[in-house]
């Protein structure tokens, strides 16, 4: 099933400690499972910042393009780059602030598409592209600010925004937008609040015949949880990665996880009891046991706040993490799981037999939200990717038992 040819820089003895496994046949699952809520008219825009929530920004963007997604979104210059390095040719708009005139000579170079939030930006980024004699005007994306208090030009003034960059040479305004700061909670006021905003600065455009020709509003959750909110684009994240940003939008589309978090016992010994475990013993095994090491830590992305609550699977079988998790390794309580040796793959994250663990798992434990939990899966663990059929659909069970 796995492919160590995908990674060939990677020396074996390091993919064997631990890995993620990303499904490719899942995300694409997921892009025409969004998409099937989106009219014709909409466009996917799937955001592949923080290397894609930690699943691989490039196989990541090649995969959901295949699928239908037709922008890319990025939170830096650097990861945009990457995307263009890799040969991707598709829109790439840049979210983030971009600030510095070195970042715009790369977004020109590189045919990114930035970010604007007030005309001074805009005068030099259009005077940056006049220095380095542009043939085509650059798209940018004007973004205002409705109440998520973050970036944007406030939307009271969007029309003179907009008619400032409008009459500047070498830009293109390609799209108006703004950012959702309360999509996922099941009061929708605040979310409705700033759509009326936004509808207001649009209105306002319309009439100064400003408009510009695309406008996106919603992330994944409101994406799931509002129609009216699709406009001409989604900035769709978590959804894409298979999971929900609340529970009360798990209804709307069938989203199946994407990452699997995997990692091999290491070293197998008998405990006697009363022995402490890991740094600061934090645990005392009040009884002999069988312990495993497991080659996975806290630098690879297990939150070290999961000491002590974390369980993963061995051999199908739920193991409890024992004591401190470490930087590299952490270790488990294996008494009882039988025919286990050195070597053994553990599921962290992901499905073994009859169990699953979510990244919303390790999040409640954590007193986190998945986001950050997917995003902490950086490139210490070499990413296999892998085609896993999807599991059927449950059958009506036929016969007797
Ligand atoms: C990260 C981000 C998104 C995607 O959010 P999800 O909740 O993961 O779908 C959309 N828009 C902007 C501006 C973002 O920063």
């Amino acid at each position: 099933m796995l492919s160590w040819e995908q990674t060939p820089s990677l020396e074996p003895m390091r993919c064997c400690r631990a890995w993620v496994e990303i499904d490719l046949a899942a995300l694409r699952h997921n892009v025409q499972q969004l998409r099937g809520v989106l009219p014709a008219s909409t466009q996917l825009m799937a955001v592949v910042k923080a290397d894609a929530y930690g699943h691989g920004a490039v196989t990541v963007a090649q995969t959901v393009l295949q699928a239908g997604a037709a922008w890319l979104g990025v939170a830096t210059v650097p990861e945009g780059i990457e995307l263009r390095a890799a040969g991707i040719q598709a829109p790439i708009l840049v979210m983030g602030a971009v600030n510095s005139t070195e970042e715009m000579q790369a977004i020109a170079h590189w045919r990114l598409q930035p970010t604007l939030v007030n005309p001074k930006q805009a005068l030099v980024f259009s005077e940056t592209l006049a220095k380095l004699s542009a043939a085509r005007p650059l798209g940018v994306h004007l973004k205002i600010d409705t109440g998520m208090t973050r970036l944007g030009f406030p939307w009271a003034e969007a029309v003179d925004f907009v008619r400032f960059v409008h009459q500047l040479p070498h830009l293109k305004i390609d799209s108006l937008y703004s950012h959702l700061a309360t999509a996922d909670d099941p009061n929708p006021a605040t979310m409705q609040l700033q759509q009326q905003r936004f509808t207001a600065a649009v209105e306002s455009l319309q009439r100064q015949h400003l408009l510009p020709p695309r406008l996106h509003l919603a992330n994944t959750a409101a994406t799931l949880a509002d129609p009216t909110l699709h406009y001409d684009l989604v900035r769709v994240g978590l959804g894409l990665y298979g999971v929900y940003p609340a529970p009360h939008l798990q209804t709307q589309v069938d989203l199946q996880p994407v990452i699997q978090i995997k990692a091999r016992i290491t070293h197998l010994k008998a405990v006697p009891a009363g022995t402490g475990i890991s740094y600061g013993h934090q645990y005392v095994c009040d009884r002999p046991i069988r312990l495993a090491v497991v080659g996975i830590g806290y630098a690879d992305g297990v939150p070290r706040i999961l000491s002590n609550r974390l369980q993963v699977i061995v051999k199908g079988h739920l193991a409890q993490q024992i004591g401190a998790i470490t930087m590299d390794q952490l270790m488990l309580d294996v008494t009882g799981i039988p025919n286990l040796q050195e070597g053994d793959v553990v599921t962290l994250l992901g499905r073994d037999g009859s169990h699953t663990l979510s990244p919303d798992d390790w999040a409640a434990m954590a007193n986190t939200i998945s986001w950050e939990i997917l995003c902490g899966f950086k490139h210490r663990l070499p990413r296999i990717a892998v085609e896993q059929a999807l599991p059927a659909p449950a059958q009506p069970r036929i016969g007797p038992g």
